[in-house]
């Protein structure tokens, strides 16, 4: 099996679209969403809309529960806030049945797929480092976990009681060793590389794959601009930090 895995795509329908456009060609098996569709971006509805079609396991996201008033804005920055309050007045019912009917946590094959952590994923923490990882490995009842939420992608790794961080695009699986892997983020990648990031995992390969595909930023920043979202939400996406 071939899954490609998106998350925190974040309401950027060009990010997506470019990404859906490369797994197409790809001819993979399945697309798992790790949540966070919408919120910061401009195009929430069709966001929605796009992964409720494309994706066949999708988990909520902080940003998603924040959506629909499941989760307050406390914890949420200043622009995050104004992008979730945005997000709510402009967002249609559809999409709004859609996030709701999302679970926490999805298990599938030897894979256990999350937005934030493992142990509490209501909880919206985030998984770092390696420190952090000790504690997730723990709640870890499959060889693999899958997580967005940093923006950041890496994999954590566990064999016996050795943990390492690995943070290379390439990731070899062997059956004796546990992982935890962030995907990136499609639509606000923070590693300082702007291009749109997902992954790909090839069971038969026994492989993860980090890939990166460009994407008409401007176009999103003028849609944002006209939709009077934060500046600093704007900026950051030439700079994907
Ligand atoms: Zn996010």
């Amino acid at each position: 099996m071939r899954y490609g895995f998106i998350s925190d795509i974040h309401g950027n329908l060009e990010a997506l679209t470019a990404i859906l456009d490369d797994l197409q060609d790809r001819e993979l098996d399945e697309i798992v969403c790790l949540g966070d569709i919408v919120g910061y971006g401009p195009d929430p509805n069709a966001c929605v809309e796009l992964v409720q079609t494309r994706a066949r396991y999708v988990v909520l996201g902080n940003h998603d529960s924040a959506a629909i008033g499941k989760t307050t804005l406390e914890h949420f920055n200043l622009y995050a806030r104004q992008a979730i309050e945005w997000t709510r007045e402009v967002m249609n019912s559809d999409a709004y049945a859609y996030l709701s009917s999302l679970p926490l946590k999805i298990i599938i094959d030897a894979m256990t797929l999350v937005h934030a952590t493992l142990q509490h994923p209501e909880e919206w923490n985030y998984l770092f480092n390696t420190q952090d990882a000790v504690e997730n490995f723990k709640q870890l009842r499959t060889q693999m976990g899958y997580i967005g939420h940093s923006h950041v992608p890496v994999a954590f790794c566990k064999e016996n009681q050795r943990h390492w961080t690995v943070w290379d695009q390439h990731i070899s699986i062997y059956p004796n060793i546990r992982y935890i892997i962030n995907v990136g983020s499609v639509g606000q990648p923070r590693d300082a590389d702007p291009r749109a990031c997902y992954g790909i995992y090839d069971s038969e390969k026994a492989e993860f794959n980090i890939v990166r595909v460009p994407y008409e930023i401007k176009k999103v920043q003028e849609k944002m601009q006209k939709a009077g979202l934060p500046g600093y939400l704007i900026h950051r996406l030439f700079s994907g930090r």
